[in-house]
């Protein structure tokens, strides 16, 4: 990074690719830095590093729309449980910098555990509630509790008005929209499309884990999505019974869910249902467990949806 000139902030220093982001690691810091963006609003994207195309699309997204852009990364052990991936997850924070000097980022929030949690494990924390207990919630307890604790310390100490979510983790989008509702945080939350490599396969952190031959399986899940909103003017039953066609064809996908649900319950639509519905699936395949979900429009004219019409115009 070159050296900022005497007497300047480091914010305004312009480097190949835009200008270079402050980054903060401690709470002082980061204070500082929010103290000297007053000039307009401020957006967040909380990511838990390893960032790719995914992550850079939020934050252009929040560029597009905000005046400054804070991006945190944070691997947060509190959402991690004993058997899962924290000590593995790639930590990659110089390639992480330089996609957000790219995508235009003000501000880098990169805290460690003892910044976030300074008296080690919080006594108090944000349930999930029941909605935190269905799907991934099943297959990851405690998870959503510790997401939702480490969104609401983040929301706080960066100030922001406005947070951008992906769609690919729905029901994690679902319960910070909840959470804002029932919580009365001062901030609108924003959902933007999943991103997929050219194949169809979802963007994520974790695709790192993959080898070449769980990568071609791990297809499958999107090719799943694909076939059910392909049913949708059919109904439900005719879009479950599409996608577990593609997905019993790929018996090293080992299938955890698949399911069709409404997207602020979570329940099983009936087969009278028509209107937007989430198509849900995970699995494992390898070592890894992988998240895929279409949001869909079920009846005459349906098919896939980029987001959630209903749920983003009523969400916080
Ligand atoms: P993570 O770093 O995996 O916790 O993700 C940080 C944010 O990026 C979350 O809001 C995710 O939903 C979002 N995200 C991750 N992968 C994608 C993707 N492929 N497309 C859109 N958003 C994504």
């Amino acid at each position: 990074m070159p050296s900022a000139p005497a007497g300047a902030t480091v914010t305004d220093v312009p480097t190949a690719g835009g200008v270079e982001p402050v980054v903060a690691r401690t709470r002082e810091e980061l204070h500082a830095a929010r103290r000297s963006r007053t000039d307009g609003d401020v957006a967040v994207v909380m990511t838990m590093g390893a960032l790719h195309e995914g992550h850079a699309t939020l934050i252009e997204t929040a560029r597009q729309r905000a005046a400054h852009v804070v991006v945190t990364i944070f691997l947060n052990p509190l959402q991690f449980g004993p058997r899962e991936d924290l000590s593995r997850y790639p930590r990659t924070f110089d390639s992480d910098m330089e996609i957000c000097r790219r995508a235009g980022v003000d501000l880098v929030f990169a805290p460690t555990p003892d910044v976030i949690y300074r008296d080690g494990d919080p006594g108090v924390r944000i349930s999930a509630g029941p909605l935190g207990n269905v799907l991934e919630g099943q297959a990851r307890p405690g998870h959503f509790d510790g997401m939702l604790t480490v969104v609401a310390k983040l929301f706080h100490l960066t100030r922001a008005d406005s947070a951008y979510f992906g769609q690919k983790d729905a029901q994690q989008l679902l319960l910070i929209r909840r959470m804002v509702r029932d919580l009365d945080f001062p901030v609108k939350v924003v959902s933007v499309p999943t991103v997929r490599e050219p194949d169809g396969l979802a963007m994520s952190s974790r695709n790192t884990y993959l080898t070449d031959s769980d990568r071609e399986t791990a297809l499958c899940l999107s090719r799943a999505l694909r076939a059910g909103a392909a049913a949708a003017a059919e109904g439900p039953s005719a879009i479950r019974r599409a996608a577990r066609t593609v997905l019993v064809r790929e018996p090293l996908a080992l299938i955890d869910y698949l399911v069709l649900v409404h997207p602020s319950t979570l329940e099983d639509v009936p087969e009278w249902y028509r209107g937007e519905a989430l198509l849900a699936v995970a699995g494992r395949v390898g070592t890894t467990r992988l998240i895929d979900n279409l949001p869909i429009s079920v009846g005459p004219g349906g098919g896939a949806l980029e987001v959630f019409t209903d749920v983003d115009s009523a969400g916080a």
